[in-house]
Parts: C-alpha cells; sequence; structure tokens
C-alpha cells in the first residue's frame, strides 16, 4: 500500500472507538505518528496502539484530555508544544451528541455539547498554529455532520454546534492559508458507531429512508477521506466542507 502519510505526525482527538479509532488505524497506515488525545486510558487502547506500532513502524502517543475542561485542553496543548515536533495533521474528531426538541432541550447539556464539539476544536486548532507552521504544510480536518447542513429536527445543540465547526473551518482555512495550513471538514451522514445507537429507533429509521445508497456508512470510509485530505494529494483543497452520506 502507498504510505502517502510518510513521516508526517497527526494529532487525533476521539480515538478510543468510532470514527476517530478508524482514523488512527487508516493513517498509521499510511505511515503517519500518531498523537492521540483520549480521554481515558483503555487497556483495549493500549492493545490497538501496541499492534498499529508494530504494524506500520510508527510511532503512537497518548496525550489524555478531557475535552469539556478548559484546564484540560490548556493542558493538552501544553504537552503538545513540550513535544517540539512539527505537527503536520489535525484532526478535530471527538465529539458528543443529543437530540431533544427545542421544547425539551436542556440549556446546560447544548452549551456541554457546544463546548465539547466546537470551543475545544477551536482551542486545539489554535493551540497548535505555531507546530503547524514548523511542519511547512498542515492540513486541519474538523468533524462536521450533515446535522449541521440540513437542521433535522432535534439539532438546536449538536447540528448547531457542527455547523458552527464547520463554518469556523472556512474562515480559519482563509486565516491560515498564508501559513501553509489548510483547513477542510468532513461531513458524515449516518455512520455505523456507538453515537448512532445513540438515536431513538424512529429517528434512525427516518434518516435511513432518505439515503440513496440505503444502507449506513462505515468508519473506515470516513477514515479514507481524511487520509485523502491529510495528504499531499489534497493540496489544493481548503476551506471545504465535504459530505460522505451515501447520497442524503
Ligand atoms: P463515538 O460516540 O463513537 O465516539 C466519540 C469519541 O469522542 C470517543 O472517542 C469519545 O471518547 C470522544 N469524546 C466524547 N466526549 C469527549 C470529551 N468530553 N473529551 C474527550 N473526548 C471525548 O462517535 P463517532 O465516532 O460516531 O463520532 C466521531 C465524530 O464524528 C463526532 O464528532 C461526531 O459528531 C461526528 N459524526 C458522527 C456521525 C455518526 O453517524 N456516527 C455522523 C456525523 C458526524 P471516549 O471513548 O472516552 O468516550
Amino acid at each position: 500500500m502507498e504510505r502517502r502519510l510518510e513521516g508526517k505526525t497527526a494529532i487525533i482527538t476521539g480515538c478510543n472507538r468510532g470514527i476517530g479509532l478508524a482514523v488512527m488505524k487508516k493513517f498509521a497506515q499510511e505511515g503517519c505518528n500518531i498523537i492521540a488525545l483520549i480521554r481515558r486510558k483503555l487497556q483495549e487502547f493500549e492493545a490497538v496502539k501496541e499492534q498499529l506500532t508494530k504494524d506500520n513502524g510508527i510511532e503512537i502517543q497518548c496525550i489524555t484530555a478531557e475535552l469539556s475542561d478548559d484546564c484540560s485542553v490548556k493542558e493538552a496543548i501544553r504537552q503538545i508544544h513540550e513535544l517540539r515536533k512539527p505537527i503536520h495533521i489535525l484532526v478535530n474528531n471527538a465529539g458528543i451528541a443529543e437530540y431533544p426538541g427545542i421544547s425539551r432541550m436542556k440549556m446546560e447539556s447544548a452549551k456541554l455539547i457546544f463546548q465539547v464539539n466546537y470551543f475545544a476544536a477551536l482551542a486545539l486548532i489554535q493551540g497548535c498554529i505555531l507546530p503547524m507552521m514548523k511542519a511547512k504544510g498542515a492540513s486541519v480536518i474538523n468533524m462536521g455532520s450533515v446535522a449541521g447542513i440540513d437542521g433535522p429536527p432535534g439539532n438546536c445543540g449538536y447540528g448547531a454546534s457542527k455547523a458552527a465547526l464547520m463554518l469556523a473551518t472556512k474562515t480559519i482555512a482563509k486565516e491560515l492559508a498564508s501559513l501553509k495550513i489548510r483547513a477542510n471538514a468532513i461531513a458524515p451522514g449516518y455512520i455505523e458507531t456507538d453515537m448512532q445507537h445513540e438515536m431513538s429507533e424512529d429517528f434512525a429509521k427516518s434518516m435511513l429512508s432518505g439515503v440513496a445508497l440505503h444502507r449506513v456508512g462505515n468508519p473506515s470510509e470516513v477514515a479514507d477521506l481524511a487520509a485523502y485530505l491529510a495528504s499531499d494529494e489534497a493540496s489544493y483543497i481548503t476551506g471545504q466542507i465535504i459530505r460522505i452520506d451515501g447520497g442524503q
């Protein structure tokens, strides 16, 4: 297999499971060193880490960070700087979701969703500008969502936080282009992970009925897109929001 990310270093948030884990595996296969930003070190994660480093001849370092906590995010950024490594790729993947309608929505929950999905991602981008400048060609990939574009019911919190992140991606792409930093967002549709299992059955059914390919997506399909966006093959792509939704 071609190793398009050979010698690069990527920070990936939320790679304990789901899409983040698939992105970490794909990047490792492409020769990328990983800084895994996770909130807890699970035994399963240690096993995956060992296997990936052995199979692909890459390094994986872990930094623990609770993204709902500003101090923890600041501490993670401090540790990233302490590594004194150029950062070529930042994947803001970690996220939380809830889909109550506006009449039932709890403001505290909506604020927490924005804190994890939007403000923590923004802080990481801001905190990584210097190490990304050192890479002399870097790429930010933000995990958005079709919910932040289409605005289905129940998305005043989650969908709105993703809309904010995707809009920020466009503006950041323009601001950081002169520093040779690209920024793009991926907007997944319905992807088979734990997050999807949190949706009500009715909501899930109605979502799938609108998918042209009549199936859910696989985390590895999102990871393939992330690897392409992170690679030099996408060197002229910035400020874009790319849907991966089976045709919704
Ligand atoms: P999962 O729920 O499977 O995984 C979420 C990841 O985010 C976990 O690794 C989790 O860590 C981490 N995370 C959550 N909260 C925090 C926190 N406070 N601090 C640090 N880490 C945290 O979700 P997916 O893999 O499905 O989603 C990944 C991204 O893709 C999300 O941003 C999501 O919004 C987006 N997305 C997903 C879609 C889908 O259908 N699955 C559709 C559209 C977008 P831990 O393991 O420790 O809990």
